[in-house]
């Protein structure tokens, strides 16, 4: 088994075990995460939600839950007045398709839901640098893929150009090992080295219709039409625990102005990109001025959660009813 499918599967067993621990008693209010909203492709972290499925998911959330806007659920929840089927719509990293598929399907069933913005991918020409890889590895027509990261040569034997939706093992495997490789790296540093793959493997350098972020006009646009909220997600998506305090306050209090100049009002929702974060990082949210900040820490939200590490569950591509098992049934 490819180690991605082993990371995949750890996922999953993730958010069973959370469903399990939610079919013990009665389910709780809970925070879903999704990212995109679009034909799925190769999908190695199972990001990505059909609008067939979202829309599906949408109908069974309105039948059988309370959705709310994140602010309001986090206000419900500091209050403790927060009804117990209470559910809040969250979208990671500010994907176009946000806006493009899933927006007008909450319209159309009246839900709210709020968007994470990576400010510095907004308006940006290419894809975020984990779907960049994954276009490049499992797209080039090349059966090599070679590199220097940091001074240490990296070689990868791909294997033939197979199915963009299910590539080669070799392909993803060799997608996971650059993935780590890439993670902690310089942002300006790792733009470099995906933009020099990509002319050497003769790959288009602007991003997929499917992947790319939203623009400034986008973002405005949605604020104007009221069923997406905005809050922060960093600006350049780092690990922040693995970064000092004084960069881990330029990611976040830039990416929180930098809202706030869009916007018109800076945001008081922040979520940690990868999930990754530290007691430090809960400070600097904190001093910010954020009010709530969500993780990717699979749980149903308790009475005594901390309103700065709110754990959400992870959105499959799953009918309604899954969905509706995975809330515990
Ligand atoms: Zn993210």
């Amino acid at each position: 088994m490819s180690r991605i499918r082993r990371i995949a599967r750890k996922a999953k067993a993730r958010l069973t075990a959370a469903g399990r621990r939610a079919l013990g008693r009665p389910s709780g209010p809970a925070i879903l995460m999704y990212h995109r909203v679009n034909e799925p492709g190769f999908d190695p972290w199972e990001l990505a939600v059909t609008p067939a499925h979202f829309d599906d998911q949408l109908a069974w959330l309105k039948r059988h839950r309370t959705v709310l806007p994140l602010v309001e659920f986090a206000e419900r929840h500091r209050q403790d007045r927060l009804p117990h089927d209470a559910v809040a719509i969250t979208f990671d990293d500010g994907y176009a398709c946000n806006g493009l598929n899933a927006a007008p399907l909450l319209a159309s069933h009246g839900l709210p839901a709020t968007v994470f913005l990576t400010t510095g991918a907004i308006s940006a020409s290419h894809e975020f640098w984990w779907d960049d890889l994954e276009r490049i590895v499992v797209g080039t027509p090349s059966t090599v893929i070679d590199l220097e990261i940091e001074g240490r040569p990296l070689a990868f034997d791909l294997g033939p150009v197979g199915s963009t939706t299910a590539p080669a093992a070799a392909r993803q495997s060799a997608y996971t090992e650059l993935w780590k490789a890439m993670r902690l790296l310089d942002p300006v540093v790792r733009r470099g080295l995906l933009g020099d793959l990509a002319r050497r493997h003769g790959m288009a350098e602007a991003a997929r219709p499917t992947h790319r972020s939203m623009t400034t006009e986008e973002v405005r646009t949605l604020v104007d039409g009221g069923v997406i909220s905005f809050g922060a997600h960093s600006v350049n998506h780092p690990a922040l625990s693995e970064l000092s305090r004084e960069d881990q306050q330029a990611e976040i209090v830039t990416s929180r102005e930098a809202c706030a100049a869009l916007l018109g009002a800076a945001p008081t929702t922040f979520a940690y990109p990868f999930g990754d974060y530290s007691d430090v990082t809960v400070d600097v949210v904190r001093e910010a001025g954020f009010a709530v900040a969500v993780t990717t820490d699979a749980d149903v939200v308790r009475k005594d959660a901390n309103r700065l590490r709110l754990p959400r569950l992870q959105v499959g591509d799953w009918s309604g009813r899954r969905l509706g098992a995975a809330l515990c049934g």
